[in-house]
């Protein structure tokens, strides 16, 4: 075995259907008295609900969380929970919800307790992302960590299923890239695979039946295990490229992760052969790429980002900017073969299976 360093990161996890019973339980073990509820518009019922449910220990409810946390919103959430007296931000939702206690937490220190409504895994790291003028500036610091995370996987059922194949396929991009991650251990790798196989199994079944619990909890439960190696170890081409997309183009997080994942892949293939051994093994399928590209198809994801509306010629400039700052990445970032990567996304391509011999035109860095 290589030598290796493990970055575990201290959160509470309460996971099983119905366990948002023990919220209070929770927020006692913590001290804490005056909760501020944020959740976006569409969860302003969910997060009501919750409130209610807390009395006089709900300092509020913010209800105005929006993909991608921008700073007016953020700053407008602060300053809601410093007139309220809140002592901390209870997030309720998807990883929009989160973000924006994250942003909460970045400035106040206030502790976020998060109660995760999608898949997406922000809530088990220590990542935050603010956007000012189109420009969305991310982060690491150990305050936006949640405190406690309560997954309980009754409040995913109204979660619709085209959102949860996306979000899941999101939460399977994490493990992905964690696995041939420059950060890359064991421990990592054992969480990256076990969070792809749940999720693969879970996917197909809560589409057949969206109100399985079953189901949803092991969606969730690989939700988990992803967002956790997310926040452990350095992400790499497939996140540049999903960031690039999302941030100066403003397309859907999820269902960007979703499109562009098979072929990220395939750029990586030859580079990182272990990493998509375990990839393929954990979807049961022969290829990693081919794999993904399947889970989403069969699922009723979009595939490509023709479909999200992005404009072909939009490709060049989104492939520089995705160079101007890259992340590491095991196979060399090289222009014609990222190029072909995004046509293929934009095309909604299948990936082809490898060339036999192509591996000795790729060197890892
Ligand atoms: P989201 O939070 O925007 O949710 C998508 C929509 O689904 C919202 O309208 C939301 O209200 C709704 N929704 C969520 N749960 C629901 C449920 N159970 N039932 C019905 N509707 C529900 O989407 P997301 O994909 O979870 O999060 C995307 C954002 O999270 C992006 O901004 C992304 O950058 C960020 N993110 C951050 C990290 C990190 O570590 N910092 C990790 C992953 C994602």
């Amino acid at each position: 075995m290589n030598d290796f360093i493990y970055n575990g990161l201290p959160s509470r996890v309460i996971f099983g259907a119905g366990s948002l019973q023990h919220l209070e339980r929770e927020l006692d073990r913590l001290g804490l008295r005056r909760a501020l509820v944020l959740s976006t518009p569409q969860q302003r019922v969910q997060a009501e609900a919750i409130a209610a449910r807390l009395g006089d220990r709900t300092a509020g409810v913010f209800a105005d969380a929006v993909m991608h946390v921008p700073l007016s919103v953020a700053r407008e959430a602060r300053a809601v929970a410093d007139r309220l007296g809140a002592d901390c931000a209870l997030a309720v939702g998807g990883g929009s919800t989160t973000g924006l206690g994250k942003a909460i937490a970045l400035d106040s220190g206030l502790p976020i307790i998060a109660i995760p409504t999608t898949y997406a895994g922000s809530e088990m790291t220590p990542i935050y992302g603010i956007t000012d003028e189109g420009i969305k500036k991310t982060g690491r610091d150990p305050r936006v960590l949640p405190k406690t995370v309560i997954y309980d996987p009754e409040l995913t059922l109204s979660l619709p299923t085209t959102i949860s194949v996306t979000s899941g396929i999101n939460a399977i991009a994490h493990a992905a890239e964690a696995l041939y991650s420059q950060d890359a251990n064991p421990i990592t790798a054992m969480m990256a695979e076990e969070g792809i196989r749940a999720l693969a199994s879970g996917l197909p079944c809560l589409v057949r039946r969206p109100t399985d619990i079953g189901a949803r909890s092991d969606a969730l439960y690989g939700a988990w295990l992803c967002g956790a190696v997310l926040g452990s170890v350095g992400m790499a081409i497939h996140h540049k490229l999903c960031h690039t997309l999302g941030g100066s183009y403003n397309l859907p997080h999820a269902e960007t992760h979703t499109i562009v994942l098979p072929h990220a892949l395939a750029y990586n293939r030859e580079a990182a052969p272990e990493a998509m051994t375990r990839i393929a093994r954990a979807l049961g399928s022969d290829d990693a790429a081919q794999g993904i590209y399947d889970l989403a198809k069969a699922n009723g994801a979009p595939v490509s980002l023709r479909e999200l509306g992005f404009k072909e010629a939009d490709l060049a400039t989104a492939l520089d900017i995705a160079l101007r700052d890259p992340y590491w990445n095991p196979r060399p970032l090289e222009r014609e073969p990222l190029a072909a990567l995004l046509r293929d996304a934009f095309e909604g391509r299948r990936p082809e299976v490898a060339r036999a011999g192509a591996a000795e035109s790729v060197v890892p860095r």
